[in-house]
């Protein structure tokens, strides 16, 4: 530890850099996380608070600590107090790092698994990187798995790199290449840190594993290093304060609490304070202010100076929005100006809403932030929005809901059994996962199965049709013949007559449809012998179709589908239906594939 002060000379002018953790699941985010926080872990209970704040400070002491040996080639003067980490990892809350427009998190770390390279998540997690411009590393995770590697534990990476064969080296260059061309794909011009001479423009890889520690004083000293070279004017310390709340929980006996991250200026005891919720602003005091490396003492500290994590008791706080702003009312603020750019704030964050979208699903998010993160993908894959809500749903939500699309996107929050039964009953279906992507994937399934739904019922489904000579009744207007079909038929179905070399014919739409031994009419018949009145078209002179002579009982009779890619069928087929239903369709549609070929 001494030794590694050597290294330290703080500079009070700036505050330690926010550190976010991204990346898909399994990366090793949480590993990682666990590494750098090492030791630093929230221990003791303040409170009955037995919950880790929702950031932790890895102070500069500990990292210099653990980057003695690495930073003995390299000599680097620490400056800055510490590394704020935001202790859940994941794209959430790094959305909920929100500030109006732009990110809190200064230096965020990608965690990419070496062996599996980018992933849905991963990908996602690199265009939020870059819609908010947020620097970042990579940390290329799990080396010690490549085959044949020994491990050196704790040890800086090219230390680790030294004593591996040649044919580790190759392999573990091989699988980073692969991940290198990857991250090209995404416009990451990504290189390892220890050849990277631009980490403006190319972030740098750092390769880790959070098993066995190595690469992880590399990622210790590159975060600090980056922060005082890149962002010292980012990491300035001002007097303003800059308060965001990241999480908002309700605690048994002791009320609500807000977990925020102060980035600048302080906060104390007794401040009266403005907070924004769904339903507008909301004024209260701060009772108590805990923090993490002072978590023994229930009555908590006195003052808090950015940046760092904290936990604040507060009264009336519980319907705070996560991702938004706390302010402090001085005896100089005009509260009144302050609400209104208070409430304003949350009208800019959910405004693409009020843009005239009618109809469309209804979402519920855990937070703002994440409201946020999942409207812009929603935006993005071109899936059209009709309210909103933020926290676990409730009756109104449900009643939302059953306007426009019928459908709830639920993300990262609990509907209750009561409130589910009453979206069935009322035809809502009820999407809810915790990964963005599969709520938008679940989305478009079930707006796929609706679509086939709705073509069922208006008749356009496969089948082929026989003409059956015998059952001849009438040749034209309306022509009324006697058919086998094969398949799903309906009253109102379009149909043609395939036509090698030439423009199909359209011989009419179904008008009615009977058994032969029985005059009571049936709106749809399937895999039957059955009469069938067939409306043909006109054209001006009059000419209209007539059996016999456009057509015959050797021609075979389809549904006219109204759009040459039929994807609802094609859905239908791959994922819905019996066995027997599966294999029927697909007989049809190696049918339909050749006549939609042909349109
Ligand atoms: P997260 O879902 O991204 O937070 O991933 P976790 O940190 O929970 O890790 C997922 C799994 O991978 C766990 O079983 C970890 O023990 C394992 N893991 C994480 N990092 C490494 C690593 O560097 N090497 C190896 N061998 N396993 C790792």
């Amino acid at each position: 530890r001494k030794e590694g002060n050597t290294y330290v000379k703080l500079d009070s002018s700036l505050r330690s850099p926010v550190c976010c953790v991204l990346g898909h699941v399994d990366a090793g985010k949480t590993s990682i996380l666990d590494r750098i926080r090492r030791s630093r872990v929230a221990a003791g209970e303040a409170g009955g608070i037995t919950q880790q704040i929702a950031a932790t400070l890895v102070s500069i002491e500990d990292i210099a600590a653990e980057t003695v040996s690495i930073n003995r080639s390299h000599n680097f003067t620490l400056k800055i107090p510490g590394i704020l980490v935001i202790d859940t990892p994941g794209h959430e809350s790094f959305s909920n790092l929100r500030t109006r427009g732009s990110t809190l998190c200064d230096v965020a770390i990608l965690v990419v698994d070496i062996h599996s390279g980018l992933q849905m998540q991963t990908i996602e997690s690199i265009k939020l990187l870059q819609s908010k411009r947020a620097p970042f590393v990579i940390a290329l995770n799990k080396v010690d798995r490549v085959y044949g590697w020994k491990s050196v534990t704790n040890s800086p990476f090219k230390d680790s790199l030294k004593v591996q064969t040649e044919e580790v080296v190759q392999e573990f260059e091989k699988k980073m290449e692969a991940v290198i061309a990857e991250l090209a794909m995404q416009q990451v011009n990504a290189v390892p840190y220890y050849k990277n001479k631009d980490f403006r423009k190319c972030p740098a890889i750092v390769p880790t594993s959070a098993v066995t520690g190595e690469g992880i004083p590399d990622l210790l000293l590159l975060l600090p290093l980056l922060s005082q070279k890149f962002l010292s004017d980012r990491i300035t310390k001002r007097d303003a304060v800059e308060c965001n709340v990241l999480e908002v929980k309700v605690q048994d006996g002791v009320g609500s609490t807000l977990d925020v991250l102060l980035l600048n200026g302080s906060l104390n005891r007794g401040d009266k304070i403005m907070l924004c919720t769904l339903n507008g602003a909301v004024t209260t005091k701060i009772q108590t202010i805990l923090e993490s490396s002072n978590m023994k003492s229930a009555s908590g500290v006195q003052r808090i100076e950015g940046a760092i994590g904290a936990r604040l008791i507060c009264k009336g706080a519980e319907k705070t929005l996560a991702g938004t702003e706390l302010h402090v009312i001085g005896p100089k603020t005009n509260e009144v100006e302050l609400k209104k750019k208070v409430e304003a704030e949350l009208e800019t964050a959910t405004s693409y809403l009020s843009s005239g979208s009618n109809g469309g699903v209804h979402v519920q998010a855990s937070s703002l932030g994440s409201l946020e993160a999942l409207l812009d993908f929603l935006k993005a894959s071109d899936i059209p929005v009709g309210s909103i809500g933020i926290g676990d749903p409730n009756k109104k939500d449900v009643m939302k809901s059953s306007n426009g699309y019928k459908c709830m996107l639920l993300f990262d929050v609990h509907i209750s059994n009561p409130l589910r039964k009453m979206a069935e009953d009322s035809g809502v279906t009820i999407i809810a996962a915790d990964v963005i992507y599969h709520l938008c994937d679940e989305f478009r399934r079930l707006m796929r199965t609706r679509q086939m739904t709705g073509e069922v019922q208006r008749g356009i489904y496969p089948f082929i049709a026989t003409v059956m000579e015998e059952y001849v009744m009438k040749k034209a207007d309306p022509i009324i013949i006697g058919m086998h079909v094969e398949g799903y038929l309906r009253v109102g179905a379009p149909l043609v007559v395939p036509r090698q070399g030439q423009a199909w014919l359209d011989i009419g739409t179904v008008g009615a449809i009977r058994r032969l031994d029985s005059p009571a009419p049936m709106t749809s018949v399937q895999d039957e012998l059955v009469l069938i009145k067939i409306v043909p078209p006109k054209d001006k002179t009059g000419r209209t179709v007539i059996f016999g002579r456009d057509f015959t009982a050797l021609d075979q009779i389809y549904p006219k589908l109204k759009s040459p890619n039929d994807i609802a069928t094609k859905a239908r087929m791959q994922n819905l239906g019996t066995k027997e239903e599966k294999a029927w369709l697909r007989k049809f549609m190696k049918v339909y594939g050749f006549l939609v070929k042909e349109e």
